[in-house]
C-alpha cells in the first residue's frame, strides 16, 4: 500500500522523530545532512536522521519499514559516490555523524568504536597507551565504512585488510532489534557483515583489535614529474622484494598552482612516494637506499609518533569533489610500468589529479580462516586513478579519464580480485563479492527478508 504513496506521503509518519534531527526535502539542515564527505556526489534521499542514541537508531528503523521505505547507513560519506548511484526517493539516509565514540581496553589491545566515530579519534585514544589502529591514509574516514568493506592501511602488509582486525560487531537490523555479533554469537552474520557492511543494518558499535606501535618509520619522498622513469622502477624492485614489514604507495601527482600550498607542490607535477616501515632505523634506511640514491627532493622519512601517519599521505583536510576509478594488478612488469607513466605523460594532459600504486600482498593477500566475506585482497598493487569534479562536466571528464588508465593497465589485472573500499563504480553482486555472495544473499534472506538496506556495493 505505501508504494502508492508519492515519496513525500510515504515518508511523512516519519516527521516529528528525533527532535529535529530528521530532514526531510526542502527542510532547512536537509541540505546540509545529506552532503557527503566526497561533494562530486549528489544523494537525494526521502529524509536524512542524523542520530544520537542507539535507540534513535532503532526508532528511525522501525519507522522507515512501517513507512515502507528503504534505509541507507552512512557515516562521513566518503564513499556517498557508489550509493548516489541508486534512486534514493523512498530511502531514508541513517548519519552516524553523530553517533560517536571510542574506548579502548589497553590490556585487551582492543577497541569499542562506536557508529560513525572517524579513525583520527580513534588513533589519539589509542596513542595514550602506545597503540594505533590499522587506519587507512586519511583521518577523517570512519573506521565503520572502512573495516566493513575490507579496508587497506600501511600497516597491511604485515597485519592484514582491517575487516580480519573486527572481533565483534553491534548493528540494528531490519526489525529494529539491536544485535551484539562475532565469532560465537551469529557466526554467520558475522562473517557477513565483515565484508558485506551496510547491506544487513545499521552498525552502532564495532570492536576491534589494536596494533602495538607507539611510533614507527615513515614519511614521503618528491621528485620532479620528469624522474618518473627512474624512480618508479625503482620504487617496483623495492616493493617486489621488500618484507611483510613495509608497504608503499606510489603516485604521479599533479597540484593546481594554489596560494595556500606549499610552493614544492603547488602548480607542480610530481612524483610522491610515501609509506610505512616496522623495522629499526638502520633496517629502515637500508630499505630506502635505492630510492634516496636517486636524489629526492623532499625526503621526510623518519621515525614519528604513529598519531602522524593519518597526515603522510596528504589528502584533502576538507570535503572534496573528486571522481575515480581503480583495479587490482598481479604485476608490475616494465611494459605495466611503460603503459602506466605513458597514459598519465606529463601529468597534466592525463585529466587526473594522480595515478597511484599502492603495495598489496604479504599479509593483504591471506585470507584467514577465521575471516568474513572479505577477508583479504589478491594481487600485487592497487591501481587508483583520480580527479577532481567541481562541476558535473569535470566530473564526466574525470571519469573518462580514470576509466581510460584502468583499460591502460587491463593486460596486467589481476583477475578476479576487487578492492572495495577503492570501487566507485556500481560494483555489486558477484562483481563485488564474488564466490562469497551467495552466501551473503542467504543470510541476507533471513536478516532482511524484504532488502531494506541499501548499501553502496550491495550484494545483490
Ligand atoms: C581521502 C580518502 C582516503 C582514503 N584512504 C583509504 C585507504 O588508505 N585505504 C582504504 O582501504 N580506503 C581508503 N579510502 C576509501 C574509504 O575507506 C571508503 O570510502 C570507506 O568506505 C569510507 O567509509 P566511511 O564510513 O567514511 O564512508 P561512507 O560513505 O559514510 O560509508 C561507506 C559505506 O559503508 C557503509 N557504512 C558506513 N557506515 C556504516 C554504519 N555505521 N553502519 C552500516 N554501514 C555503514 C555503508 O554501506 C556506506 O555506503 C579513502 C577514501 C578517501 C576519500
Amino acid at each position: 500500500m505505501t508504494d502508492l504513496l508519492s515519496a513525500p506521503e510515504a515518508a511523512e509518519p516519519l516527521r516529528g522523530l528525533l527532535s529535529g534531527r530528521l530532514f526531510f526535502p526542502g527542510d532547512e539542515g536537509y541540505d546540509e545532512a545529506r552532503s557527503p564527505w566526497n561533494l562530486a556526489a549528489v544523494l537525494e534521499p526521502a529524509a536524512v536522521a542524523v542520530p544520537e542514541t542507539v535507540a534513535e537508531v532503532q526508532q528511525v528503523v522501525r519507522a522507515a519499514a512501517a513507512a515502507g521505505l528503504r534505509v541507507a547507513p552512512i557515516s562521513t560519506g566518503h564513499a556517498a559516490v557508489p550509493l548516489s548511484a541508486f534512486d534514493l526517493s523512498r530511502t531514508v539516509i541513517i548519519r552516524m555523524s553523530s553517533l560517536t565514540g571510542v574506548t579502548v581496553d589497553p590490556m585487551l589491545r582492543t577497541a569499542r568504536v562506536v557508529g560513525g566515530t572517524v579513525w583520527k579519534d580513534v588513533i589519539a585514544a589509542a596513542a595514550q597507551h602506545g597503540l594505533t589502529g590499522l587506519h587507512g591514509s586519511a583521518g577523517d574516514v570512519a573506521v565503520a565504512g572502512f573495516a566493513l568493506n575490507g579496508g587497506i592501511s600501511f600497516y597491511g602488509r604485515r597485519h592484514g585488510i582491517t575487516a580480519n582486525a573486527v572481533r565483534a560487531i553491534e548493528l540494528v537490523t531490519a526489525d529494529g532489534e539491536l544485535h551484539r555479533v562475532d565469532s560465537d554469537h551469529d557466526a554467520d552474520l558475522f562473517w557477513a557483515l565483515r565484508g558485506g557492511g551496510g547491506n544487513f543494518g545499521v552498525v552502532t558499535a564495532i570492536e576491534l583489535d589494536l596494533l602495538p606501535y607507539a611510533d614507527l618509520v615513515a614519511g614521503m619522498m618528491l621528485w620532479d614529474r620528469s624522474r618518473a622513469a627512474e624512480v618508479l622502477p625503482a620504487w617496483r624492485d623495492l616493493t617486489e622484494d621488500a618484507p611483510e614489514s613495509v608497504t608503499m604507495s606510489f603516485r604521479v601527482m599533479t597540484f593546481p598552482p594554489l596560494p595556500d600550498m606549499p610552493p614544492f607542490l603547488s602548480g607542480r607535477d610530481v612524483v610522491v612516494i610515501d609509506g610505512a616501515i616496522l623495522e629499526s632505523d638502520e633496517r629502515a634506511s637500508e630499505l630506502l637506499a635505492p630510492l634516496r640514491a636517486l636524489g629526492p627532493e623532499v625526503d621526510t622519512f623518519s621515525r614519528i609518533p604513529a598519531s602522524g601517519l593519518p597526515l603522510m599521505h596528504m589528502d584533502p583536510p576538507q570535503p572534496t569533489p573528486a571522481v575515480s576509478d581503480s583495479c587490482v594488478l598481479g604485476n608490475l612488469t616494465d611494459g605495466a610500468i611503460d603503459a602506466f607513466l605513458g597514459y598519465l605523460g606529463d601529468g597534466t594532459r592525463s585529466g587526473l589529479m594522480f595515478g597511484e600504486l599502492r603495495q598489496l600482498g604479504g599479509a593483504f593477500a591471506r585470507h584467514p580462516d577465521d575471516g568474513g566475506a572479505v577477508s583479504g585482497v589478491d594481487g600485487a598493487y592497487a591501481l587508483y586513478a583520480l580527479a577532481i569534479a567541481p562541476t558535473p562536466d569535470a566530473a564526466s571528464r574525470g571519469l573518462a579519464a580514470s576509466a581510460a588508465l584502468i583499460e591502460v593497465m587491463r593486460p596486467w589485472e589481476q583477475p578476479n580480485s576487487c578492492l572495495l573500499t577503492f570501487a566507485e563504480g556500481t560494483t555489486h553482486g558477484e562483481d563485488a563479492y564474488g564466490t562469497a555472495c551467495a552466501r551473503l544473499l542467504s543470510i541476507a534472506d533471513r536478516v532482511d527478508p524484504e532488502g531494506m538496506f541499501v548499501a553502496g556495493h550491495s550484494i545483490r
